[in-house]
């Protein structure tokens, strides 16, 4: 069985084609901007490029591209389209309603556009990508997703804010949580990595990549996680604040005359980590203004990171009254070793204490970094959110025959 895996966005659309027999990735592929002059398309099928620049409208055309790409004589990888046995769509937001992923009807459709409201920047993209392939493949079975959809086990403590209920019960303001296929392919990875049963584990995974964010999961299940009602909440990220007091709001609007289109910008696009150290938010080169330089600010930046990330760490460690394993996934979790170090750094009360030489050599490959004699487990596991979405999409094909 053949699984196309798309994931839309506004103005970009990535791919990937998963043949599910030995789960191969066949070709993946990038589509950037859509919408807008200089339209192209990126293919790569082991490793070797095809390019096609043309002029894309809309997603449709897009998509289009997309399936010639992969049936192109010279450089694509399926015969027809008929190859392709379904299609799984990541979709940001699920609301309340989704705690697994689903097969793509029209009363999903509706539940989809209801969630706009909650994420009103990916979830309209995801719709017009999923319509787009509907379009073009009517008779292909469609399966959504979510991101929100791991973190619906949270117990309500846990995902209530402490506001009045109303805004809960009329406007759904709670926390969701995000990254939740990325939180469920590691934890599963991670078990099988250790030859254990994911149901007597304790694990808290750390997905640290331009947006980050940590899951507290017990037996499989996420019972806690940093990001909330949006993605700003939890730890800092590259350009997101994560965690501040929400007066800090307020006093933007109050006493500098922000707008919320400026505040919401100032969050999302000028803080954390870009926000501390001013130059950019990328992580490789905060490192390199903090060890080769020793500029103040990006060094400012790490440690309010790892600090940051440890007080998640600690504050799942007592919601599970302990753990198994800390998993570092995401760009930076599963690249760098300096910042696994430093949010790992002093943590031996829990009994989190790594290898410096496993942990240097650990590089975007399942790694066990782990010092000796250190109760808690502490691994590298790349993650591979298209690979959860096609799982998930099979599975749910094959339920239907
Ligand atoms: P996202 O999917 O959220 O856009 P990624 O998971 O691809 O992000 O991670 C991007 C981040 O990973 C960037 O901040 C980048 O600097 C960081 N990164 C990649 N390689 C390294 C490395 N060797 N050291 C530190 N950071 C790295």
């Amino acid at each position: 069985m053949k699984v196309l895996v798309v994931n839309c966005g506004s103005s970009s659309l990535k791919y990937q084609l998963i043949d599910m027999e030995g789960e191969k990735v066949l070709a993946k592929g990038l589509v950037e901007r859509i919408g807008i002059d200089g339209s192209i398309l990126t293919q790569k099928v082991n490793g070797e490029k095809y390019i096609v620049e043309q002029p894309m409208e809309d997603h449709k055309i897009a998509i289009k591209l997309v399936l010639d790409a992969l049936i192109d004589d010279a450089h694509g990888v399926i015969k027809s389209m008929s190859e392709i046995s379904a299609v799984g769509h990541r979709v940001v937001h699920g609301g309340e309603k989704y705690a697994n992923s689903v097969l793509i009807d029209e009363n999903v459709m509706k539940s989809i556009e209801d969630c706009i409201k909650l994420a009103p920047l990916h979830n309209p993209p995801n719709i017009i990508g999923i319509n787009a392939c509907k379009e073009l493949m009517p008779n292909t079975p469609m399966v959504a997703v979510f991101d929100t959809a791991f973190h619906q086990t949270l117990p309500d403590y846990a995902y209530m804010y402490p506001l009045p209920y109303d805004l809960y019960k009329n406007n759904g303001i709670r926390k969701y949580g995000f990254h939740g296929t990325s939180h469920k392919y590691v934890s599963k990875a991670a078990a099988e990595f250790l030859n254990k049963d994911i149901e007597s584990l304790k694990i808290i995974t750390c997905h640290l990549g331009n947006g980050a964010s940590l899951s507290a999961i017990e037996g499989g299940k996420s019972i806690d996680t940093s990001m909330g009602f949006t993605p700003l909440a939890g730890i800092a990220m590259g350009t997101r604040s994560g965690d501040i007091d929400p007066a800090v709001v307020t006093f933007l609007m109050k006493e500098l005359k922000m707008s919320t289109e400026e505040v919401d910008t100032l969050l999302n696009k000028k803080s954390g980590i870009f926000g501390i150290y001013g130059k950019s938010s990328d992580m490789r080169d905060v490192k390199k203004a903090a060890f080769q330089d020793k500029d103040a600010r990006a060094i400012l930046a790490l440690n309010v990171f790892h600090y940051r990330v440890k007080q998640y760490i600690g504050s799942y460690v007592a919601a599970m009254n302990g753990v198994d394993a800390i998993v570092f996934t995401g760009g930076i979790g599963e690249n760098s070793s300096e910042n696994r170090e430093g949010i790992c750094e002093n943590m031996d009360f829990l009994g989190i204490k790594i290898d410096k030489e496993k942990n240097n050599s650990a590089i975007g490959v399942n790694s066990d970094i782990t010092a000796e004699n250190a109760r808690t487990k502490v691994l590298v596991i790349p993650t591979d959110e298209e690979l959860m979405i096609a799982r998930d999409t099979k599975e749910i094909v094959i339920s239907l025959n």
